[in-house]
This record gives structure tokens, sequence and C-alpha cells, in this order.
């Protein structure tokens, strides 16, 4: 059993993505060709934006939204202490200081009471300045956006939403990546909508922003003059392989895979919520289950659950075993796991299950009776 079927969802899409591939390979406009602009388009539309700029994959999203930002040394990067590391790495590789922010025990997504306080917190010592408030949607599931720009407004900081696992889920109906002042998501193989590599876009309502983006992800180039460089920028491109990747697969994911993905994580819960606690959707909120994750009574069940899996060849993941606050990385910043309850006690005791569109309900109730016996 796989953990995500890819091949699975591969073969139900072969004809078109070979055909696709083989287009690209005539054409042989491998750098930025039409699929990227179709694609472009299609994503915005989608979500609910004006534009979508696609990049090389998610981290570098992430950096280019916080150059729009204008985020450099001496501002503060609040962003969820429970998350991929991208999440705070491209705060500190633009000489930032992201600001860990406990979470929510039940959604395992920024905690908006923990952020406030993080926020007064900087503000009270005086040598940060608070800039940008990155929310998570983590395993899928929206971010308490509604509460979290009012906190953003209150203290005037802009937000960035890093959708990379958010793609597909949604708040009474707003997409994921149409929130905040700017939004980032990753095509990452493994993520809601994956490619065939690396890949990743950034959303703006504004025109001025995707133009800069346009010229950022291409070295700062000018509109007009490729050799005139206005600005320091990246070379950050989604490849033309990878959006004729895409294109189907987007389709695929619109017309069916999130309805299936939901109906996996309806099967799982009716079987698993007596007996564990199961993932929390907030009423109002559609998760687009990048992962489905139990929270168990302590890390020794967790053992015990995942050695009963594996002999049954189940594969089940830890996401994440650690918070930023205890990546080596930030061990310089001297941060206590007192301050982080909910992300430690999460870490140890979080347990992802198989989770995809090409799941039956046989092979979930399969998993479910190993979990239970
Ligand atoms: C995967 C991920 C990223 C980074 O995306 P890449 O495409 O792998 O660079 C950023 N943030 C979160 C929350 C992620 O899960």
């Amino acid at each position: 059993m796989q953990f995500r079927d890819l091949k699975a969802q591969y073969q139900a899409l072969k004809p078109e993505i070979d055909a696709g591939i083989e287009a690209v390979i005539e054409s042989t406009a491998f750098i930025l060709g039409k699929p990227v602009s179709e694609l472009e388009s299609k994503l915005a539309e989608y979500v609910g934006k004006k534009y979508c700029i696609s990049c090389a994959n998610g981290t570098d999203a992430l950096q280019l939204a916080l150059m729009i930002l204008g985020v450099g040394p001496g501002d503060a990067v609040f962003t969820t202490d429970f998350t991929y590391f991208a999440s705070a790495g491209t705060s500190s590789i633009l000489g930032a200081t992201p600001v860990f922010v406990d979470i929510d025990g039940r959604t395992f997504n920024m905690c908006p009471e923990a952020l406030e306080k993080a926020i007064k917190k900087v503000l009270e010592e005086g040598k940060l300045n608070p800039k940008v408030i990155i929310p998570v949607d983590l395993f899928g599931l929206p971010a308490n956006y509604p509460q979290i720009e009012v906190i953003a407004k209150k203290y005037g900081l802009k937000i960035l939403e890093d959708g990379a696992q958010g793609f597909g889920g949604n708040i009474k109906g707003k997409r994921a990546c149409s929130f905040g002042d700017i939004a980032t998501t990753s095509f990452f193989p493994a993520k809601p909508l994956g490619c065939y590599g690396d890949g990743g876009a950034i959303f703006t309502e504004d025109e001025e922003v995707d133009a800069r983006l346009r010229s950022l992800r291409a070295q700062g180039k000018s509109p007009t003059d490729k050799y005139d460089n206005r600005e320091i920028g990246m070379n950050s491109r989604l490849d033309t392989l990878q959006a004729a990747i895409l294109l189907p697969k987007l389709k695929a994911f619109i017309d069916y895979e999130l309805d299936a993905v939901n109906n996996v994580a309806k099967w799982y819960t009716e079987r698993l919520s007596g007996t564990f606690v199961t993932p929390y959707v907030p009423e109002g909120y559609y998760s687009s289950w990048a992962q489905y994750t139990l929270m168990l009574e302590c890390s020794a069940q967790r053992e015990e659950i995942q050695r009963k899996l594996k002999e049954h060849d189940i594969p089940s993941m830890i996401y994440y075993p650690r918070g930023l606050h205890q990546q080596e990385a930030y061990h310089v910043m001297q941060l206590s796991d007192e301050d982080f309850p909910n992300t430690v006690a999460a870490t140890k005791r979080v347990l992802s299950l198989p989770m995809h569109p090409y799941l039956d309900e046989e092979t979930v109730e399969f998993v479910v009776n190993a979990i239970i016996k």
C-alpha cells in the first residue's frame, strides 16, 4: 500500500499527461511555454484571485512573496511552530527573524491568541519590527483567517498565506490561496495538487505585484529588455513540462479528486472517531486533506500502532516529529518547550495515515482494522 498513491493517479490520467509531455517536447518551448500561462490563468480563476505567478517550488514562492512585502533584517515574521521548515527558513534567508507561534491543539493551525501574545512580546522587547504573519493551512485545513485578519489589522501587519498544503480547501466557499495580502502554494508531488518534480505559485490581486513577481522570478529583469536588470531577483520558474502535467491534474482535482479525498476522510472518521481523536474540521471549513492525522494518547501508543501498521505493510508518517523552535538551525534562539505546549504535545502524539483520492472504502477498512485490533 502507498501512503499517497501517485501511480494510481497517473494510471487514471495517463493519456492526457503523456500527450501533454509529448507536445512540450515537440514544441521545445521548455521555459515559460504556453502551458505555463494557461495553467496560471486556470489556477487564478479557481482560487479566486486576479493573478497567479508560477515559480520553481513552494519555498521560492514564499521567499518571493516575502521580497514583495519588503521583509529584511530587523523584521519579525510570525509563523506557526508546527509546520514544514520553509515557512520559517525563507524569512531567515532574507535576514529577517522568524517568531514562532504555538498551535491550536485541535486544528494544528496557528493559535490566534498565541499570535497576539507573540506580537505583544516583540513590541515590548522593542528589538524587532513586527511585519508579516505567515499562517499555514496545515494538513489541508485553512488557518483561522477570520481571527488572524483582525489581529493583523489591529497591529498593522501583512498576511502571507502559506497554502502549500491547503490548495483546494476553503472557508465558507472562499478558497485557500486567496487569503491575506498575498498567498503561495507548492506543487511538490505529495501536496494536494502535485506535479512530477518541483513547482510552486504565488497569488495576488495587485497588477503591480504581478508584474514585479514576473520580473523577480527572472533575475529582476525589465519587462521589455531581458538584459536590463532592475533589481536583484531569483531564477525561479515553473518548467513548461510541469505545467503540462499540472493541467490535466488540476482538472481531475476539481472534477473529482477533492470530493474523493473528502469521502476517504469521512470513511476514516466514521470508523475511528469513537476510539481516537480524529481530525477536527471547524464549522464552515473544508479541507483538501493533505494529511489525515490522528492525535493519539501518547508516544507509546503511537509506537505500538505504527508497529502494528507496519506488520500489515501499511505506511504511516509522523508530521512533524519536532517544532520549528526545536530545529537545530534555530537552537541559537534558545527557545523553551514551555512556550509551545500544544506543538510539543502534537509532536509526540500525531500520526498520519495513508491518504489520497484513489483509496477505496475496503482499503480504509483494512487500515482501520489494523489500528483498532
Ligand atoms: C511543502 C511545503 C513548503 C515548501 O514547498 P516546496 O515546494 O517543497 O519548496 C512550504 N510550506 C509548507 C507548509 C509545506 O508543506
